[in-house]
């Protein structure tokens, strides 16, 4: 089978590993801030904050925020749950803003519309989580500046978009948002097994964030009630989780984020070569804007509705481990019982019930990609 997704492991990965490995300390070492400086340079962020997932990113950043029981979260219903998840976690509503089909990203014309009818309601979000799906950034000035308007958060889940760029802006550099989240699951563009961070350019969320991740524990005098501590002395100041990185998982990051231009350059040839084979042959893809370069987590076709399963089991039966981004979040049964229903986003339902996602990793062949193109092109015409 030729999955979708793959990390790419070297012999420096592992050989930095080793060496993490059976250093003195393989967790709250000298890698984890090393890593965290290295992330926060290549982005052109003032801090990052390292954790054991993009999941428990998204948790400390709502957190860090203030999100609480008595806010409003809003997201993408294209994403995976945990874009939607950290709001449930702080005891907070969540609410989605439909898709632009065209790029599978929060359409800007409908967040406008919804946050004036939100307005009137005094339903405003206190957060807005903007998703950049497929590695694509979203509109984030357009974002940005009805968030300004309404006095609202933003957290950019760019789980899919390390190595992308918007406009002249790395993603993550967080000039367009209060907080960017980056995940290091194995299927995006680098990995740390499981893995992600938290960047900012806020002094004031970088402390909380730092605190959040360890227990709420600090040793930083600045911060605590105790004046001329003893050298013993730690403080819990506030309610905090042990969401940590280890020494492990560090090294590896260290070491494939030396190859982060590499592998995006080669994700968006790959997917360039698609490009120009599917529009040959009438398939439809993805949008990506002029401003745009996408770091290509996902490439994503889309069907005629009616062949779509036909099509997508055609292909796994031929040895393609295409996959489905995604099934919208609304409409999982969890949501479901939270009171979503299946035509609240239209968009994102239509999308779900056309897209499947291509193989697209670094070390995809040139002739694995004539195959997959080939299947799918061959499953597109005996449908239609
Ligand atoms: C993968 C992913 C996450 C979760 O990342 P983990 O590191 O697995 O917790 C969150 N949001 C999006 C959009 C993702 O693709």
């Amino acid at each position: 089978m030729i999955p979708y997704g793959k990390q790419d492991i070297t012999q420096a990965d592992i050989d930095a590993v080793m060496e993490a490995l059976t250093s003195d300390l393989i967790t709250q070492g000298a890698r984890v801030p090393e890593f965290e400086a290295t992330i926060a340079k290549y982005c052109d962020a003032e801090y990052a904050v390292a954790v054991n997932s993009a999941t428990s990113a998204l948790h400390i950043a709502c957190l860090a925020l203030g999100v609480t029981e008595k806010d409003i979260v809003w997201t993408s219903p294209n994403s995976f749950v945990a874009s939607a998840n950290c709001a449930l976690y702080c005891g907070a509503e969540v609410d989605f803003v439909d898709i632009d089909s065209t790029t599978g990203n929060m359409c800007i014309q409908t967040l406008s519309n919804k946050l004036e009818q939100a307005a009137k309601h005094n339903r405003l979000p206190k957060v807005i989580i903007p998703v950049h799906f497929a590695g694509q950034s979203c509109d984030m000035a357009a974002i940005s500046g009805l968030a300004k308007q309404y006095n609202i958060a933003i957290i950019e889940d760019a789980s899919h978009a390390i190595g992308g760029r918007y406009q002249n802006t790395k993603i993550g550099s967080c000039k367009y948002s209060d907080i960017t989240v980056f995940s290091f699951h194995p299927v995006k563009i680098v990995t740390t097994a499981e893995g992600g961070m938290a960047l900012t350019n806020k002094p004031e969320l970088h402390q909380k964030l730092m605190l959040l991740r360890s227990h709420g524990v600090t040793r930083d005098e600045s911060i605590m009630a105790a004046s001329n501590p003893a050298p013993w002395v730690y403080e819990q100041v506030t309610l905090g989780f042990n969401y940590r990185m280890t020494e492990l998982q560090a090294a590896l990051g260290l070491s494939q984020i030396s190859r982060i231009d590499e592998y995006v350059t080669r994700r968006n040839h790959i997917a360039a070569r698609y490009m120009t084979a599917f529009n040959q042959a009438d398939i439809d893809c993805l949008t990506v804007s002029e401003d745009c370069y996408s770091a290509y987590h996902l490439f994503v076709i889309k069907v005629p509705q009616h062949c779509h399963e036909l099509i997508f089991k055609q292909l796994r039966q031929a040895g393609i481990g295409v996959n489905l981004h995604y099934i919208p979040i609304h409409t999982q049964p969890y949501f479901t019982r939270l009171g979503f229903t299946t035509g609240m986003f239209p968009n994102a339902e239509t999308h779900a019930a056309q897209a499947i996602s291509l193989p697209l990793y670094p070390k995809l062949t040139t002739e694995q990609q004539d195959i997959v193109i080939k299947e799918v092109i061959n499953a597109v015409q005996t449908c239609n």
